[in-house]
């Protein structure tokens, strides 16, 4: 199988694509993407790595980040994260109040940004901000083999200044007693682990702890990557978790930066870019990609 030539036909296709959905708007930084970029890069378990587009370019890695909190969370707290979040798909946008009030403040899944909060406080507590984000970067940065991986500052302080239905999901846990930390301290981490920069090669290569196989780093145990990967296919692209798993038969984490992190279990992890978004949040062009990717190679977890 010539991967290159996959990947550089996936990129033309998109290069040409006319519907390339909205880049998101709600702060500044995100809003002046420009809607043309387009990045994948493939990394196998060896960490060998092979690109298309524009793969050296960083990017906000937004919710990706939550693949990476949750895999600190169950390190740190093992089975007792899951009084504080549940594992079930939402079918609802990733930052809806609705069902935190029927539920009783306990967020659907880790994915949801209710839920992406409640992880966070939860690992927060008995730490400073700073210092747990130092945790979460050299976690990033060792398994993606690669130190030039930064948070920009900005584009945290302008989530924060935009951060009010963040905030109300933080409160509302709080009044349930669903959050140890103060809303702010909680939602201020947050916004700088959204704010994570990186590549598509960065995050191809930082996903690898999930694929696993023969030479990818060992970050957590074998039984976590399966669950994770579990979470991942069932709620990682919110309301469009099912969609994603009938196209792409891969379990997959969005960003509303446009990145996509996809893991073919044992023989791949894969990153794609492209900053316009479907209506569910999701890269729409990064879907098309990774479901074109699902079936030149036939990976799928579906046989
Ligand atoms: N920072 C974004 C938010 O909290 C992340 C959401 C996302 O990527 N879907 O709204």
């Amino acid at each position: 199988m010539d991967l290159q030539s996959i990947l550089n036909d996936i990129a033309a296709e998109m290069a040409a694509a006319p519907d390339r959905g909205k880049v998101a708007d709600y702060i500044p930084e995100l809003a002046s993407v420009d809607a043309k970029r387009f990045g994948i890069a493939v990394a196998l378990p060896d960490g060998r790595c092979m690109t298309a587009g524009d793969a050296e370019v960083a990017f906000s890695i937004q919710s990706v980040s939550k693949v990476f909190t949750l895999a600190l969370a169950l390190g740190r707290l093992g089975d007792q994260l899951w009084a504080r979040v549940g594992r079930e798909p939402s079918g609802l946008p990733f930052n809806s109040i609705l069902q935190l009030e029927q539920e009783n403040g306990i967020p659907r899944n880790p994915f949801i940004n209710a839920g992406a909060l409640a992880v966070t406080d939860a690992i927060l507590a008995g730490h400073q901000p700073k210092e747990l984000l130092g945790e979460l970067l050299r976690f990033v940065q060792t398994s993606a083999e690669d130190a030039d991986i930064h948070i920009n500052e900005a584009v945290a302080q302008s989530e924060t200044e935009h951060g009010d239905r963040n905030m109300a999901l933080a409160h509302f846990m709080a009044a349930h007693g669903n959050l140890s930390n103060r809303p702010e301290l909680t939602c201020g981490t947050y916004f700088h682990q959204c704010a994570i920069e990186m590549t598509c090669r960065q995050l191809a290569m930082a996903g690898r702890f999930l694929a696993g196989g023969h030479g990818a780093p060992h970050m957590i145990s074998p039984q976590r990557v399966r669950r994770i990967n579990a979470l991942m296919l069932t709620c990682g692209h919110y309301d469009a978790s099912g969609d994603f798993a009938y196209r792409v038969g891969l379990p997959g984490k969005s960003g509303v930066g446009g990145g996509i992190l996809v893991i073919a279990p044992g023989r791949a992890s894969i990153a794609v870019w492209s900053p316009g978004l479907n209506r569910h949040g999701n890269s729409q062009l990064g879907t098309l990609a990774v479901e074109r990717l699902a079936q030149a190679t036939g990976w799928s977890i579906f046989g």
